[in-house]
């Protein structure tokens, strides 16, 4: 064994014992276990209910499964997760009127709030919801700072909500008024004098997202082909310029940096990137999709470790991170679009090798947020349901859920001097929030490595 193999398999088993650190073991069997169990407990038990065969965690009653045979989840498992939003709704409330008046993004801030309850109007169809949301998109559409262009960290996600929340209450003008202004940004997102990066979160992808959900929320044309043709053209150029410069055309003929890094994740990386351009509303051509995007993503398949796991960038070794912005929850998105792309199944079992990763190592303990947190964790679960429609992956995304408010929720609490990177106080404590804001620098850089 060399020595670069003995410093390699060092990284990852150092990155191990950090990784207990930064994640939960995870107390559950996996689902084939759960349900073996269940067969062969005693008729009458396995007619009452199917239980859980390893030990719940401290201090909960073993649970039966949430969902039937067809999938459907249980009324009494609905029931929970009503009760726990309405909850939490009133305790974020309270949370958000000592909340950092200036923080505006769907990342961390105000545009977040009135997407959540957008999604919750979308879901429970009550008008209330909605016109909460329009309460938040109002404040924010006054305090746009110009800043940044992206749907997560600039106005591109104010101004694209904002367009669609007055859409839905047939407010056209006010919804006009914030897709001209969205367009207005085009100028600079697809200047190649412009140092813009192209990753999701600060770059043209994310400018992309913007108007993709505008297409996709409000109507196909809402938005020109000919706007979005030259932001992929963008793109795709960037790609192919910085590839070339990187000697790797033959390899990975679409590379993209961030900070002079090579970032692989969804945040940040080639991931997000690969993946918005695989959307088929970017329309994108089926040429550029199979001679650039393809191989570029099978040169991104060949770094994953072991583990199923991918490196946070391409120089990097370490085995250490489960997030969306750096990891198996992030990539596996690029992974599963690649399969509805491409219909090879090489993509869907490293999308399903990312999910076992993501279960074995444990749901998060840095926050309840998609981009670092449990929700990121059970919504990589999610999205391999609804693609494979394998109960494995709803009962996980279940776990998840259930995970999420019970040793979580104690474990944060008793965690505070390293609160960071969360919006959403559910116990709204003005100490909490006016350290959120004071950390505000330190939430953009959160995300690397
Ligand atoms: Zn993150």
């Amino acid at each position: 064994m060399g020595e670069s193999m003995s410093k390699r398999l060092k990284l990852q088993l150092g990155g191990e014992a950090e990784m207990e650190e930064r994640a939960f073991s995870n107390p559950y069997p996996d689902y084939q276990l759960h349900e073996a169990a269940a067969a062969s407990s005693s008729p009458s038990e396995a007619a009452e209910t199917q239980r859980d065969p390893a030990p719940s965690p401290v201090g909960e009653e073993p649970e039966s499964l949430p969902f039937g045979p067809d999938g459907k989840i249980s009324s009494q498992f609905t029931r929970r997760i009503q009760s726990k939003i309405g909850d939490l709704l009133q305790q974020m409330e309270e949370g958000l009127k000592t909340a950092d008046p200036h923080d505006c993004s769907a990342y961390t801030g105000w545009t977040g709030i009135a997407l959540l309850y957008l999604q919750l109007y979308r879901v429970t169809k009550d008008q209330k919801y909605l016109q909460r949301s329009l309460d938040y998109v109002k404040r924010i559409l006054r305090n746009l700072n110009g800043r940044r262009v992206t749907f997560l960290c600039g106005d591109a996600g104010p101004l694209a909500v904002g367009a669609v929340v007055y859409h839905k209450l047939k407010i056209d003008s006010e919804s006009k008024e914030c897709i001209t202004k969205l367009l207005q940004l085009q100028r600079t997102i697809i200047s190649t004098d412009s140092e813009l990066p192209d990753e999701l979160l600060y770059g043209r992808a994310g400018y992309l997202y913007a108007l993709l959900y505008l297409n996709t929320e409000i109507g196909p044309d809402t938005v020109p082909q000919s706007v979005i043709k030259e932001v992929v053209d963008a793109i795709i150029e960037s790609g192919k310029n910085f590839s070339k410069e990187e000697r790797k055309t033959e390899r990975c003929p679409l590379l993209y940096q961030w900070h002079r890094k090579q970032y692989i994740g969804a945040a940040h990386g080639v991931a997000g990137i690969y993946y918005m351009l695989m959307q088929p509303v970017s329309n994108v051509d089926q040429e550029t999709l199979t001679e650039l995007v393809k191989p570029s993503i099978d040169y991104v398949r060949h770094k994953k470790f072991r583990s199923g796991n991918y490196p946070s960038s391409l120089s990097n070794e370490t085995d250490r991170l489960v997030h969306w912005c750096h990891g198996a929850p992030g990539v596996i998105h690029m992974l599963m679009q690649a399969y509805k792309s491409f219909k090879e199944d090489k993509y869907l079992k490293d999308a399903m090798d990312c999910s076992d990763v993501i279960w074995q190592r444990g749901l998060l303990r840095k926050g309840y947020g998609i981009c670092h947190g449990t929700a990121g964790n059970g919504y990589s679960f999610l999205s391999l349901y609804h693609l494979t429609e394998d109960k494995k992956y709803l009962y996980r995304a279940c776990k998840a859920w259930r995970e999420l408010f019970i040793s979580y929720r104690t474990y944060w609490y008793q965690r505070l001097p390293s609160f960071q990177h969360l919006n959403l106080d559910l116990k709204g404590e003005k100490t909490k929030w006016n350290r959120t804001a004071k950390r505000s620098v330190a939430m953009e850089t959160q995300c690397q490595e």
